[in-house]
Parts: structure tokens; sequence; C-alpha cells
């Protein structure tokens, strides 16, 4: 039997292949401790696992879903939006609910992209916008997140032929895997450059709410205009620990959503009603979880990158998400996790995974609560930056 050609153009999800690493290390008798996944290591909040318990019990939920999600999650994702970012949507219109957003995400391209178009990816980046656009058949273009720029792409800098050809910009702020975060200015600009050049501006705004220092983290929804030209995706999973859950929402422009949806009732049938009603709750319970969430995080950013910096590592502790990336002595980022794996058992993520740009970092997650035991061990191993 042969597979469908569009699988050969699958590169092995990177996360996939640093888990064989990991198991590699395993079979040698090392215990690894790993910064790798972006995946909360804290359970969900007691009271929305209490909120999901009840529902689970209510008949309606046992039955299909309706398919762009109840009216009253839609109501209250759009009541959340407003209490938040003091933007004003019609739940029926403009928001839509996701098995998660990647899902989503990698649904979008298949709704705006054919052979022939660009989808403009940041590089480095999360893997799911360029795979998704590939899998839909169209090309990308990768945008690099160079630190001179605070991580943020050189819109003025992409070429005319491929400004013809681009019908999606994919950002993300604040950004995995930078930890780079983004101001309304620049949201303006982004908005701007997509209406000029009738560009779909697709927002990930997956760690909007992981903010661990200075302002919160703006919408692009809040800025003039938007909502005739971007599409903004958000989740329970990073900011309320629900990572297993697979429930998030899109919110933004109407033929957008609207498309959106119409793909997915061809393909899927929805979020489990009592997930979506877990999910109500945390939304209209925010910001009662967040203060514990993030304290823990901060503490074990400042441990970590204290640490790092004691053994001469250009470690910045991120204002926001759950990353530290952290360029890496002598520049090669595979080696030096590699060194990690094999002499410490300390698993890192190497940003050339991310992308061409992100070569000569790593990203470490602030996901992990073995950070003192990590440190030690790469003391012990010898392992040192170059100050
Ligand atoms: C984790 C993550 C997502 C996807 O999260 P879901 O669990 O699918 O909601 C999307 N974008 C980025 C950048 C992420 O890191």
């Amino acid at each position: 039997m042969k597979l469908a050609r569009r699988m050969q153009s699958l590169p092995p999800y990177l996360f996939a292949e640093l888990d064989r690493k990991k198991r590699e290390a395993e079979s040698r008798g090392m215990e690894v401790i790993a910064f790798t996944m972006g995946d909360p290591d804290l359970p969900t909040p007691e009271p929305i696992v209490q909120a999901a318990q009840r529902a689970v019990t209510v008949p309606a939920n046992h039955r299909y879903p309706p398919y762009p999600g109840t009216l009253s999650f839609r109501k209250t994702a759009a009541r959340w939006l407003e209490r938040r970012f003091g933007v004003r949507l019609d739940a029926e219109k403009n928001v839509l609910a996701l098995i998660g957003s990647k899902e989503g995400i990698a649904h979008l391209s298949l709704v705006m992209l054919e052979p022939g178009d660009v989808a403009l990816c940041p590089d480095p980046g999360y893997p799911v916008y360029a795979i998704s656009a590939r899998l839909a058949g169209a090309e990308v273009h990768y945008l690099p997140l160079l630190e001179k720029n605070n991580f943020w792409p050189d819109l003025g800098a992409v070429p005319p032929e491929i400004l013809k050809r681009a019908k999606l910009l994919w950002l993300c702020y604040p950004n995995n895997p930078t930890a780079a975060v983004a101001d309304r200015q620049q949201l303006k600009q982004a908005v701007a450059f997509c209406r000029q050049h009738d560009i779909l501006l697709c927002y990930d705004a997956a760690y909007s709410e992981v903010v661990l220092e200075g302002e919160p983290s703006p919408s692009i929804l809040e800025i003039d205009g938007a909502l005739n030209c971007a599409v903004e995706f958000h989740s329970h999973s990073k900011t309320y620990n629900m990572t297993g859950w697979r429930v998030g929402f899109a919110a933004g422009n109407e033929k957008i959503i609207k498309a959106l949806a119409d793909l997915k009732s061809n393909l899927d049938s929805g979020v489990f009603g009592a997930v979506q009603q877990a999910a109500e709750y945390a939304l209209e319970s925010w910001p009662q979880f967040m203060g514990g969430i993030l304290d823990a995080y901060r503490r074990r950013r400042d441990e970590l990158c204290a640490g790092l910096k004691r053994l001469g590592f250009d470690a910045r502790p991120p204002r926001a998400t759950f990353y530290v990336w952290m360029p890496v002595p002598g520049g090669d980022d595979v080696a030096f996790a590699t060194k990690l794996i094999e002499k410490a058992g300390v698993l890192v993520t190497p940003g050339s995974g991310f992308g061409q740009a992100g070569r000569g970092y790593v990203r470490l997650v602030l996901t992990q609560g073995r950070v003192k035991e990590a440190l030690e061990r790469l003391e012990k191993a010898g392992i040192r930056g170059q100050s």
C-alpha cells in the first residue's frame, strides 16, 4: 500500500524526534529531566475539574454538541474577550469553539490556501503553521524573528512577488519559542500590512495570559480594522493547565469564522459538551486561577535563570510564556542539546527544530519543577557557558 505523497512532505514532528533521544538515554540507564514539552506539569485547578464532574452527568452532554460550540460557550468566550480586552463581538458570528487551538490553526490552512498560495510563517515558530500550509499544497515563506528586532518580523522585507501570492500571516505573541512580547504599536503595523496586501492575519494568542512581568498582552482584535482582516486563536491549554482537555476557540472576522466552521462541520463533531461547560467555568472564574499558576512559573524562572547564569550561560528571564530562549556557547544548538542529554541527562529543545533562524539557541520550559536537580547535574558534568 502506498501512502499519499503529502505524507512525504511531513517532517518528523519535532517532539517525536526528541522523545527518541530521551528514550535512548533512558535505555542506557540515564534518568532524564526533560525541559522540552510546553505542557504544564501542574494539575487543572480543582474547581474547573469539579465543574466538569457536574457536567458529565448531564444527559444533554452525552449527545453530539452543536458543531460551532454551544451558544453558551461562545457567549462566555465573547464576554471574556470583552472583560479582558474590551473587544465586543457577536458570539454567533465571530466566535467558534475548537478542539484545542492547534486543530483550528491546522484547519485554517485548508480553508485559505491552495497550490500557488503562500503562507508567511515566523522562523523560529510553532511548526503547525507551516506544516498545515504544505499539507494544503501551498508554499511557505519564512519571516526570520531576529533578536536585534526583538523577535518581531521585518514585514517590509517580504519580496513583492511573494506578497502578491501571500494569503496568510501567522504571528504569535507572547511568542513561542522566543518568549518575546509585542505591543499595540507592532500589532497596528501588522494590521495595516495585512489590510494593504489583502492577507489574513492569524494571531496565535495561546500565551496571552501567561505574562510574568509588565503590561497584560494585547489582543489583535483591539486594533482598529482588525475585524476586517484578522482571526485570533485562544486556548485553555496553557492558561488553565488544560492541555489534555482539548478546548480553545477562534475569534475574529465573520467570513473566516463561518468558513472554518463549515469546514470543521465536515471533518469533526465538536468539543464534548461537558468540556465546554468546564471551559466556560474557567473563563468565568478567570483570573482567580492565574495568580498561583504564574507565581510557580516566576519562581522556577528565577531559579533556572540565576542558576544558568552562575554556570556562565546567557539566560534571560522571560517576561511572558513559560519558555527560556537561550543562546548557546559556540552557536551549535544541536551539538549543545546532544551534550546535555548525553552527559547530564537533561533534555532541552534545539532552537533549529523551530526553524533555521532558531539555530544557536535552545528552548527550556518552566513546566518542569526539577530545576535545582538539573542545575546540579549540569555543574557536575562540567557543562558551562562562556563567561
Ligand atoms: C501549545 C500551543 C498551541 C496549541 O495549543 P492547544 O493545546 O492545541 O490549544 C498553539 N500555539 C502555540 C504557539 C502553542 O505553543
